[in-house]
């Protein structure tokens, strides 16, 4: 059934065995992956008898809530001395769903200050840089979430069931391919989520709350978005969306609003570049997909500071909005024939 996860469980079991408090962090901004990374992970381990701390750099968005255990998530930004405390108590740390360390803020600087202990990266991002005792790095894998299924189902053997377990995992798979529908899904991913069906997993309930279950506020700013804010360059394959402060102001947006927002104009025939530009208070936060060979991961590091996957990746950047947005049509013109290039290749 399963890949190459199969190489990791010798060490990684010895790793938990050996350890009986343990700190899981996720990467800012959590999305569904690294949140029900987390969480599901977070049941398996108590399952076992550990004793398991959850870490969050920032605060969670509200559609992840309803998962059992969120609750017990400290958020870095409100609680720095508890999430110190946590790394400082924890025999083992396990990073989740990350490859640089900038993708947990200051939370870094506490690691390097308390060497102690073993840190173990699992995640699903190419070319890790994150300094970690033992490294589980599976590119190729739908999402965090799905790798630490296999990994799991490794050390637990066929039979193994635990809803508390599978319902997270399932969120994290499902929202990191937009709902088995893109990015890096292949056969095994979909036997995977067989198994979890088959051993009853309530699929339509979890769909109902992640997908069904906006505010008509979300709506009205969607609809909005692309009416009024998208912006279509044909000679380029590309669309991108911006959204100004006082847009999110007048549809009364809430954290994760805009979740989904980026896939949206990739579904233009022709599009295979596809960003959102989000006005924060100090930065733009930018998030960019693509279709086939055009890598949006070193677009957003060489330009915006970010990275990512291949065709899903994040940036920001500190100029203001109607500048930034310039300074991103101004970079099309060099990347013009690959795009060209890619859109004939996708049709
Ligand atoms: P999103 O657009 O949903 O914020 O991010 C898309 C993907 O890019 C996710 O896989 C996320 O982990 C990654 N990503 C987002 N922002 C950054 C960033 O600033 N640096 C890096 N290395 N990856 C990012
Ligand atoms: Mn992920």
């Amino acid at each position: 059934m399963q890949k190459s996860s199969g190489k990791y469980i010798k060490e990684l079991s010895k790793l938990i065995d050996e350890s009986r408090n343990i700190g899981l962090i996720c990467h800012i901004n959590p999305d569904g992956d690294a949140v029900g990374s987390m969480v599901g992970l977070y049941h398996y381990l108590t399952s076992k008898g550990k004793q398991c701390s959850m870490i969050s750099p920032n605060g969670l968005q509200e559609f992840l809530l309803w998962m059992k255990g969120t609750e017990y998530i400290t958020n870095a930004e409100v609680e720095p001395g508890r999430a110190l405390t946590v790394i400082k108590e924890s025999d083992l740390i396990i990073l989740l769903d990350f490859n640089h360390p900038s993708r947990i803020g200051g939370l870094d600087n506490y690691l390097r200050d308390n060497k102690s202990r073993k840190i173990v990266l699992i995640d699903h991002h190419p070319i890790p840089e994150v300094d970690a005792d033992f490294v589980i790095s599976e590119p190729s894998f739908s999402s965090t979430a799905e790798l630490i299924l296999e990994l799991v189902l490794h050390i637990e053997g066929e039979g193994f069931y635990n809803r508390d377990f599978f319902e997270p995992v399932y969120v994290g798979m499902m929202t990191d391919t937009g709902n088995f529908n893109f990015g890096s899904f292949d056969g095994n991913t979909l036997r995977n989520v067989a198994y979890m069906l088959d051993s009853g997993l309530d699929k339509d309930c979890i769909t109902n709350r992640i997908y069904n279950n906006f505010s008509a506020s979300r709506m009205k700013l969607m609809g909005f978005a692309l009416y009024e804010r998208m912006v279509v360059l044909e000679n380029y394959n590309t669309a991108y969306i911006y959204l100004l402060r006082e847009d999110l102001d007048r549809f009364n947006h809430s954290v994760g609003d805009t979740e989904g927002f980026v896939n949206l104009p990739l579904t233009i025939e022709g599009v295979v570049f596809s960003l959102l530009f989000i006005e924060k208070d100090d930065s733009i936060k930018i998030s960019l997909r693509s279709k086939g060979n055009f890598e949006v991961n070193s677009f957003a590091e060489k330009y915006f500071y970010g990275g990512g996957h291949m065709n899903a990746a994040g940036g920001r950047s500190s100029l203001h909005i109607y500048e930034c947005l310039t300074y991103f049509e101004s970079l099309l013109p060099e990347q013009k024939e690959q795009l060209n290039e890619t859109s004939r290749e996708v049709k």
